[in-house]
C-alpha cells in the first residue's frame, strides 16, 4: 500500500477514535452474555471502565475471555481500570486470568479470602490472583465504601457476607415488603459473600447485587430499604430463585431488570414471578431463553438476547425442572457461538436505552418526570 493512503487510512481510524471518544455522554453498560456467568463492563463518558465479573473458567475461559474483549474493543477501551470479583466461584472469576493476559488490568477489589474453599478458587487464589493483583493494585472492599470513579457514585453495599447499615442519600424508608418475607435456609456458600454494587450516574441508579443470597437480601433491605429504588437492576445470581427475594427486586421498583442467565440457569418460575410482577417495571431482559422459565415464564423473545442451541419443533410452554437446590444443573451443549451482549446507554437525566445487538432492538426509557 501506499504511505498517503496509509497515512490516509491512519488519520481516518484516529480520527473515529478520537470522534467517538469525544462523542460519548452517556453511561454505558454491556451486559455480556458468558452462558450462565457474569460480566458487566461499565464505561463512563470519560472513557474509565469497570468491569464486574470475569465469566467462566477451564474450557470456557477462552470463549468468555473472548467475549468480554469484544464488548471492550467495542467500547473503545485499551484498558480496565476496575475488575470487581463479586465472590469466588468460577462462573464469576473462571476467565479472569485470561481477560487480564490480553487487556491490562489496573486495579482489583474483591470481599477477602473464599469461605469456601473448592480446588479451582484455591489454585486460583494461591497461585493466580497474587500474580495479577501484584502487577496492579487490590483493594479489599466493605460495605459503604465507594471507588474512586470520576462522574459515577460507586457505592459497596454488600461484601463478605456484611451489609450496608446506613441508608443511602435519598432512602431508608419502611420497607412494606419484610412483614410477608419468610427466611430461606442459611447460605453457607460463596454466593453470601458477594460484592454488591449500587451505582449512580446523575438522576440514572444501578443495582448489581451479583449472586448475593435471599437472606442476605433480607439483612441489606429490611426493616429499612437502605438503597431505595432503582432504574435497573442487574438482576441477582443469574435469575435464580434463591436470590431476588420480593423485598429486594419490589422495594427497589427496577423499571428495568436484565438478567445474566443461561439456557439451564436462572430464570425459574418462582424467581420470574417475583421479577415479572415488580411495582414499576417496564421490562425485563434475559440473556438466553430458558429451559427453567418455559414460554409461560420467560419475555417476550424479542427482549431475549441468546436462544437455545437446538431450536425444538415447537416452544416449550410448560418449564422444565430445576435440580435440586445444591446441584448443578446438565452440562448444556456447547455453545461456542456467536454470543450477542446487551449495550445499555444512560445519560444524566436519568434516560436510558437498552439494545439487543442479536436483533438490534432498542428501546428508549424515558426520563421520570416526577
Ligand atoms: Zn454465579
Amino acid at each position: 500500500m501506499r504511505p498517503r493512503i496509509i497515512a490516509a487510512i491512519a488519520a481516518l481510524v484516529i480520527g473515529t477514535t478520537w470522534l467517538s471518544a469525544q462523542a460519548r455522554r452517556t453511561l454505558d453498560i454491556y451486559v455480556v452474555d458468558v452462558e450462565g456467568g457474569n460480566a458487566t463492563l461499565f464505561v463512563t463518558p470519560a472513557g474509565e471502565s469497570v468491569l464486574i465479573d470475569a465469566g467462566n473458567g477451564g474450557a470456557a475461559a477462552a470463549r468468555d475471555a473472548g467475549r468480554i474483549l469484544e464488548a471492550a474493543k467495542d467500547a473503545g477501551l485499551t484498558q480496565i481500570d476496575h475488575h470487581i470479583t463479586t465472590h469466588w466461584h468460577g462462573d464469576h472469576f473462571g476467565a479472569l486470568s485470561e481477560v487480564a493476559q490480553r487487556i491490562p488490568i489496573k486495579a482489583y477489589y474483591d470481599h477477602g479470602p473464599t469461605i469456601q474453599p473448592q480446588p479451582a478458587s484455591t489454585e486460583f487464589l494461591d497461585r493466580v490472583y497474587p500474580a495479577l493483583v501484584a502487577k496492579a493494585k487490590r483493594t479489599m472492599v466493605k460495605p459503604g465504601d465507594r471507588l474512586p470513579i470520576k462522574g459515577l457514585d460507586w457505592r459497596i453495599v454488600t461484601s463478605g457476607g456484611q451489609v450496608l447499615q446506613s441508608p443511602l442519600p435519598g432512602a431508608g424508608g419502611r420497607n412494606p415488603y419484610c412483614a410477608t418475607n419468610t427466611l430461606q435456609d442459611p447460605d453457607p456458600t460463596e454466593n453470601a459473600q458477594s460484592v454488591g454494587s449500587h451505582i449512580t450516574f446523575g438522576k440514572f441508579r444501578v443495582v448489581h447485587p451479583g449472586d448475593l443470597t435471599w437472606n442476605k437480601e433480607v439483612e441489606l433491605m429490611c426493616p429499612a430499604n437502605r438503597l431505595g429504588t432503582t432504574d435497573l437492576l442487574i438482576v441477582g445470581h443469574h435469575g435464580q430463585a434463591i436470590s431476588n427475594s420480593e423485598v429486594m427486586v419490589h422495594a427497589l421498583q427496577p423499571r428495568v431488570s436484565i438478567i445474566n442467565n443461561g439456557t439451564r440457569k436462572g430464570g425459574q418460575p418462582d424467581a420470574m414471578r417475583i421479577l415479572l410482577n415488580s411495582p414499576g417495571l417496564e421490562d425485563v431482559w434475559q440473556s438466553h431463553f430458558s429451559l427453567l422459565s418455559g414460554q409461560e415464564y420467560t419475555v417476550p423473545g424479542m427482549f431475549i438476547g441468546n436462544l437455545v442451541d437446538q431450536q425444538p419443533d415447537a416452544m416449550p410452554v410448560g418449564a422444565w425442572t430445576a435440580p435440586p437446590q445444591g446441584q448443578q444443573p446438565p452440562p448444556p451443549p456447547a455453545h461456542e457461538g456467536k454470543s450477542y451482549w446487551f449495550k445499555v446507554s444512560a445519560q444524566q437525566d436519568g434516560t436510558f436505552t437498552v439494545t439487543n445487538t442479536r436483533n438490534n432492538l432498542t428501546k428508549t426509557y424515558r426520563a421520570r418526570t416526577n
